[in-house]
Formats: structure tokens, sequence, C-alpha cells
């Protein structure tokens, strides 16, 4: 898995606000946000970030349910 420099032709344009909301993934290894329909990049294959850093509660969701 390596950046192809294929990612640069789907460069997403900074909107200034939230990027993921505006149809944009981010790929960990191009380090890079694209506009891209699927979920893998089209660049080096790796699976894209659609979602902000609330992903990472995912382990920790009993703190969640105590919450009423
Ligand atoms: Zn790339
Ligand atoms: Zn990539």
């Amino acid at each position: 898995m390596a950046c192809k420099e294929i990612c640069i032709f789907h460069k997403a344009k900074s909107n200034g606000k939230d990027r993921y909301s505006n149809n944009q993934k981010r790929c960990q290894i191009c380090e890079i946000f694209i506009k891209w329909e699927g979920l893998w990049c089209p660049c080096c294959g790796y699976m894209l970030r659609t979602h902000p850093r609330n992903s990472k509660s995912h382990k920790k969701s009993n703190s969640l349910k105590n919450r009423h």
C-alpha cells in the first residue's frame, strides 16, 4: 500500500468547514482529502475515513450507555 499520486486527481477542495459532511473522505496513507464515491482509496487502496474523530469512541461505547 503506497500512494501512487492518483489521489491528486481526486483531491477535494477545502470549503473551510466540515469536510466530512461535504462528501469528502480522508485517506490516511495519502494524507489527503478526496472526493470519492467508494469506501476505498482509488490511489493506494486503503479504506477511507468518512467520519470525524467520533469513531474513536467506538470501542468505549459503555460510557455512552450510562448516560440517560
Ligand atoms: Zn495517493
Ligand atoms: Zn490513498
